[in-house]
């Protein structure tokens, strides 16, 4: 069989842990012996990023907006007790964190759906996908204990000079204080990113926030997510029959349990980091879940949505074979390669990446499915639960007579 030839590398960042083998396994198994893989391969495993002192990621993200496209493993943040484990200089930043602060963007998070495992919500037939705004809101928040009686005070100073001052409380006693932001540039980064991740993916896209309340700061969301939709996107949205539907907060709750699926919710900061744990969990598992960064000027960094699987990767120290799910990682390969062919007119490489998805999904509806799927697994046949290696030999067997 003649491998599939590419004509951009993909930006390949590798990781840690159980994931660093898996990512291995998956090279080897079901890419390797089909495409003649072009990467630029940059090892963002905890032991590198601590030799360049972290320049391998700026380094990677770099890459991946001069190339376009990127796949990422799984990688360590360090809290203290890895800056012990691996000897650390310094406790390094989350490494997708870093790559965020480059790229911008929005994560785009969706469940892989297969027969035999059902999400909890009765209703759901087609995944939903979790936009999240990765930037500002509580999580760049100042706050404070207010220690006792006393007026607070929201207080802007213009580079001009001019200011304004509102009271935010005249306090009779102790308490709490906050002050949140949020820019116009990357809310408008976001709203960009989800209008075109719609248009890429063929999806209706509901937004929410809580105006009502918030007339000023929901509501500038609401009206920037307004505005570029009336201006770049109504056309392109009428012309592939999709909708862009704004609604509350609490209401789009209600509509998305209601709902069938297969539509994009974008979700502000602290809505998406609870929403996207309550969706991923009803949908089944962690490691059946990708995520993708689209930054605004069209570059996407493809990776599962799990972390490094620590708890494995001790057992596979002592030598056992572990029996991890490498879907959502796959699922990073596939939707890569996917979008490189997209961007190169490299149709073979899109079939590829069906074939790989197909395969994959084929095989646990076939009732062959590593440990994690065995117990929420509902289909006819019995499950039989197999190695993270056994599952990849068994999706190329798959592959291989799709290909031949
Ligand atoms: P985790 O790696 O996602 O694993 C948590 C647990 O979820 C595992 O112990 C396992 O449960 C289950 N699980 C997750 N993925 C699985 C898979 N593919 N197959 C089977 N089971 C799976 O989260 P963590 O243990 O909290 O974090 C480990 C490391 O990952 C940390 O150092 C963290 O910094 C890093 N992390 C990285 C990313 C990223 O790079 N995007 C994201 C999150 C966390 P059982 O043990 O019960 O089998
Ligand atoms: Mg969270």
């Amino acid at each position: 069989m003649e491998k599939i030839k590419m004509t951009t590398p993909l930006v390949e960042m590798d990781g840690d842990e159980m994931t660093r083998i898996l990512w291995k396994q998956i090279k080897d198994e079901v890419i390797l012996p089909f495409v003649d893989l072009k990467t630029e391969y940059y090892d963002l495993g905890l032991v590198h990023r601590e030799e360049t002192k972290d320049q391998v990621t700026v380094d990677a993200a770099n890459a991946n907006k001069k190339y376009g496209v990127a796949v990422k493993c799984a990688t360590i943040t360090p809290n203290a007790q890895r800056v012990q484990e691996y000897n650390l200089t310094q406790m390094w930043k989350s490494p997708n964190g870093t790559i965020r602060a480059i790229l911008g963007g929005t994560v785009f998070r969706a469940p892989i759906m297969v027969k035999g495992i059902s999400p909890v919500v009765r209703t759901w037939q087609k995944p939903i996908t979790i936009a999240r705004h990765a930037f500002g809101d509580v999580y760049r928040a100042t706050e404070y204990r207010v220690p006792g009686p006393g007026k607070a005070e929201l207080v802007f100073t213009g580079a001009d000079g001019t200011t304004f001052r509102e009271t935010i409380n005249d306090f009779d006693g102790a308490g709490v204080i906050q002050g949140q932001f949020n820019k116009d540039s990357s809310i408008t980064s976001f709203a960009r990113s989800c209008f075109q991740f719609a248009v890429d993916t063929k999806q209706d896209l509901w937004f929410s926030t809580k105006d009502t309340i918030s007339k000023k700061y929901d509501h500038t969301f609401k009206d920037i997510f307004q505005e570029i939709y009336d201006a770049e996107y109504k056309d392109k949205f009428e012309a592939l029959g999709i909708e862009y539907f704004y609604t509350l907060i609490d209401d789009a709750v209600a509509r998305v349990i209601r709902s069938k699926g297969g539509f994009i919710w974008a979700c502000k900061n602290y809505d998406g980091d609870v929403m996207s744990d309550m969706v991923s969990t009803a949908f089944g598992s962690l490691a059946m879940m990708t995520s993708v960064l689209v930054s605004p000027d069209g570059n996407y960094e493809y990776e599962a949505a799990h972390g490094t699987v620590t708890r494995h990767y001790y057992k596979y120290l002592k030598g056992e074979e572990t029996s991890t799910n490498p879907v959502a990682t796959l699922f990073a390969w596939s939707g890569a390669l996917r979008k490189r062919g997209e961007l190169d007119g490299i149709d073979a490489l899109g079939k590829f990446a069906d074939v790989l998805e197909k395969a994959t999904i084929d095989t646990i509806e076939s009732g062959v499915m590593t440990g994690d799927l065995c117990a929420m697994w509902e289909g006819q046949t019995p499950a039989r639960k197999v190695t993270s290696l056994e599952f990849l030999k068994e999706i190329r067997a798959r592959m291989e007579q799709a290909l031949a």
